[in-house]
């Protein structure tokens, strides 16, 4: 089956010169970007661009007086198709709780955009429980036949932008939890760099999710290409 690559471009590049630049760099890649909000509009990407257009978050309202916020619809009319939610970084530098994510998740789904749920532990913590946790709390309410739309990343904490990657071995254990739980495509993401890219497949991951390294064309094709 086809594996999933997303790049997370977090808040990155700096300006609308080096966006472009960017965007014509990845033009022909299999795989689905995710910008800052400001470089969604489509006049600011190629024509013909191969890549699926993501967003890195979204509020859970359709409109309203939210200063500051954009909505699932707002990014659904700009043509994207899938959303990150519950990143670790909002969750960390935004207090988003778990309450706020599910929130989150019911909207994007009910504008049609695929939620790519994060979740996972933070240095010390017990993987499987908080991975367990999450689940619970963040797919709370959610009919099955949605659930299954969601794409789930296991994201370290420890791991995220650290060049600290978990061992492939180590988090298939928890991949091995999340499948008796759910059925979902589930994704790695942690300190991904082309030299391990193939291995989190090899040991049964769906995909990637890529931070730093998809700012590096180069590397970020090669993992493309290695998956
Ligand atoms: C991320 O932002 O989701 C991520 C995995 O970042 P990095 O690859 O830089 O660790």
């Amino acid at each position: 089956m086809k594996k999933i690559i997303i790049a997370n471009w977090k808040m990155n590049p700096s300006d609308l010169a080096e966006a472009k630049k960017l965007f014509a760099a990845v033009k022909n890649l299999d795989a689905i970007i995710c910008p800052p909000f400001c470089y969604l509009y489509a006049k600011i990407r190629p024509s013909g661009a191969k890549f699926t257009l993501g967003a890195q978050n979204c509020h859970w309202e359709e409109k309203g007086a939210y200063t500051g916020e954009i909505s699932p619809k707002m990014l659904k009319s700009l043509g994207v198709k899938c959303v990150i939610i519950g990143h670790s970084e909002r969750r960390i530098h935004f207090q988003e709780t778990d309450e706020m994510i599910n929130k989150k998740l019911k909207a994007a789904l009910k504008f049609g955009l695929i939620p790519i749920l994060c979740i996972g532990e933070k240095e010390g913590e017990d993987a499987k429980l908080v991975v367990d946790r999450q689940l619970k709390e963040d797919l709370n309410e959610i009919i099955d036949t949605d659930i299954e739309k969601i794409v789930i990343a296991y994201e370290p904490v420890w791991a995220i932008g650290t060049g600290n990657f978990c061992e492939p071995q180590k988090a298939k254990e928890v991949l091995g939890l999340m499948k008796e739980k759910i059925n979902n495509n589930v994704l790695y993401g942690g300190s991904v760099s082309s030299k391990i890219s193939a291995d989190y497949i090899k040991v049964g991951f769906d995909g990637l999710l890529v931070g730093g390294a998809s700012l590096d064309v180069e590397e970020f094709a090669k993992i493309v290409k290695n998956v």
